[in-house]
């Protein structure tokens, strides 16, 4: 079990969410934040801190969004690999507007 950043993330990354994880399980990429689901402990503190409801558990995903169960998994495990895209703390939103408000 983890929870899962989905579709309204994309292009947003407000961070509000980071700040609030106990387990700093937050990455990003150029296009969005993902969740590392081996380190995430289900505390869900960081859903109601999102803006754009873009977080949830595993198991309750929207079905358009599945996808990004697997995807923040991949992802997640790629960057820390590489040593990068580790956010642990708030930063300014990628796009300004009404998407991240
Ligand atoms: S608060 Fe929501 S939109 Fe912002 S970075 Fe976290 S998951 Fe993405
Ligand atoms: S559910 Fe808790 S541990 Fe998992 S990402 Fe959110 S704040 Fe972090």
């Amino acid at each position: 079990m983890a929870f899962v950043v989905c579709e309204p993330c994309r292009d947003c990354k407000y961070t509000d969410c980071v700040v609030v994880c106990p387990c700093e399980c937050f990455y990003q990429d150029e296009r969005m934040l993902y969740i590392d689901p081996e380190h995430c402990i289900d505390c869900e503190a960081c859903v109601p801190e999102c803006p754009v409801d873009a977080i949830f558990r595993d198991t309750e995903v929207p079905a358009a969004w599945t996808q990004y169960v697997q995807l923040n998994a991949e992802r997640s495990a790629e960057l820390i690999k590489n040593g990068v895209g580790h956010v642990t703390q708030k930063q300014e939103p990628l796009i300004r507007g009404e998407q991240c408000q």
